[in-house]
């Protein structure tokens, strides 16, 4: 059975975190789709084109990942995907909390789906989508914290 493995977030915008997380996790995983999640709530900063263009920018060219966008449950995401896992990336201990509320309440109402946690590499411990707007909204330079080649 192939090892499929979804890594759901919202990439508003992508940064070198979420780059690292998905280049360790290609050894581990026959397939990764990278895959970002549409939410009526949560309103992006950063068109869903323009979020998927980064993505394909950065992993079109390789085999063993998508790009993909979806609405609704990450686990029917996963299901109608063939996916086992769920991939997501560890900071802090807050990031703990949240994911294990939703990790846990996802294997009650998808119990086939187990989700896999990368601890974050130090140097990327601090670095978040959301204050990366904060400083490219008031016009600081965000370049360091994004892959390379990404320019927002
Ligand atoms: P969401 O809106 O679902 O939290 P994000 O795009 O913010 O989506 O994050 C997607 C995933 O990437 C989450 O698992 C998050 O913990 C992880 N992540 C975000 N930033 C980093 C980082 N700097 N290092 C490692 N993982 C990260």
């Amino acid at each position: 059975m192939e090892r499929i493995a979804v890594f759901p977030g919202s990439f508003d915008p992508i940064t070198r975190g979420h780059e690292s997380i998905i280049l360790r996790a290609v050894p581990l995983f026959d397939k990764i789709i990278v895959a970002i999640g549409e939410n009526g709530e949560k309103r992006s900063f950063f068109d869903i084109d323009q979020r998927l263009g980064w993505l394909n920018q950065l992993f079109g060219r390789e085999s063993r990942i998508e790009i993909a966008r979806y609405s609704g449950l990450t686990v029917d995401f996963a299901r109608k995907n063939k996916a086992s896992f769920i991939l997501r990336g560890l900071r802090t201990s807050a990031d703990f909390e949240f994911e294990r509320g939703i990790g846990q309440m996802n294997k009650l109402i998808y119990p086939g789906i187990e989700t896999v946690f990368l601890l974050c590499v130090p140097e990327y411990a601090s670095v978040s989508s959301s204050i990366v707007r904060d400083i490219y909204r008031h016009g600081g330079d965000v370049a360091q914290f994004l892959p390379e080649g990404i320019k927002i």
